[in-house]
């Protein structure tokens, strides 16, 4: 991603403008024209285009691919996630062979991604999908049912795999609607699918929302967003105002928590016990040393 983080002395100034700046109501936000709209889509599809970066799921966008895809990403980074789709598409190029694997082997394939229910949610959904529909289905209501397809995977998978315009919404298109509004708080989940079901075209939703997105993740970056280098800067409220290092508001991370454990070591004849975890597994079901929580005042 461009962009790096800030020093603590930038954090002070940042908290300081953030104070400075007056809040504005999110009940009377922009109102677009017909023509900003276009231009909007003008911009950001002939920027898509050509500056978009060469990701694996985007050269064959069939359902399946794009689901793996955006299972992988949530909660991951792209560079994190590529080797991880490659090595799953390899192993399971398509639903069916999904829907067939043993869910051990799917867990394996996942180990070191993290989010484990997502990787059991694709391959309950993968057996959902052929038993119930034989295919991939197409219908928005139907992807949206299966297990572990919220609002923003299913409007993934219509547009980018069905070219259907269908809205998406994460952290990156909130961002990037945020500042174009130059909203700095108040607003509802609501708004933004509201806004992009509005600026959606009929015609290449597909790239038009993986454009906003790649905005959002190469060029509306959290931290000092490059705005020189944006194609919608002439219609950004944001930058208009000079708030743009200001909003969205960081949101402040919980603390890690660490959990003390005990593990026992066998060994006999050169061989050491293992046993299925559950609880304190990385992965729930895969092996390793017997363990139990350390609790305060044991020995
Ligand atoms: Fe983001 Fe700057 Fe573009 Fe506005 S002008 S959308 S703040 S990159």
């Amino acid at each position: 991603m461009i962009g790096g983080g800030i020093g603590s002395s930038d954090n002070s100034i940042m908290r300081e403008s953030r104070q400075l700046v007056p809040l504005l109501n999110i009940d009377s936000p922009h109102t677009w024209s017909a023509m900003e709209v276009r231009k909007l889509r003008q911009n950001l599809l002939r920027w898509y285009r050509r500056y978009r970066r060469p990701l694996p799921w985007r050269d064959t966008p069939t359902p399946y691919r794009v689901w793996i895809s955006e299972i992988m990403l949530q909660q991951t980074q792209a560079k994190t996630a590529i080797p991880y789709y490659s090595r799953f598409l390899e192993r399971f190029p398509d639903v069916e062979s999904l829907a067939g694997a043993l869910e051990h082997d799917v867990m394996e394939l996942w180990s070191g991604l993290g989010y484990y229910s997502r990787a059991r949610n694709l391959h309950r959904a993968a057996k959902l999908i052929i038993e119930k529909y034989g295919e991939f289905p197409r219908d928005f209501p139907e992807i949206l049912a299966l297990p572990g397809i919220g609002r923003y995977t299913a409007g993934a998978i219509c547009s980018l795999a069905f070219n259907q315009a269908q809205p998406v919404v994460d952290g990156n298109v909130r961002r990037v609607i945020t500042r174009l509004e130059g909203i700095r708080s108040g607003a509802r989940e609501a708004f933004f699918w509201d806004r992009m079901s509005a600026w959606i075209p009929e015609k290449q939703p597909s790239d038009f929302n993986q454009a906003v997105m790649e905005l959002g993740a190469m060029v509306c970056v959290p931290s000092h967003p490059l705005c020189s280098r944006c194609p919608v800067e002439g219609l950004c409220e944001a930058r208009r105002l000079g708030i743009q290092e200001a909003i969205p508001a960081v949101r402040t991370r919980r603390a890690a928590q660490q959990t003390p454990v005990v593990l026992l070591i066998l060994e006999a004849k050169n061989r050491i016990l293992l046993t299925s975890l559950q609880k304190l597994a990385i992965v729930p079901g895969q092996w390793g040393l017997p363990c139990s929580r350390f609790l305060h005042g044991e020995s």
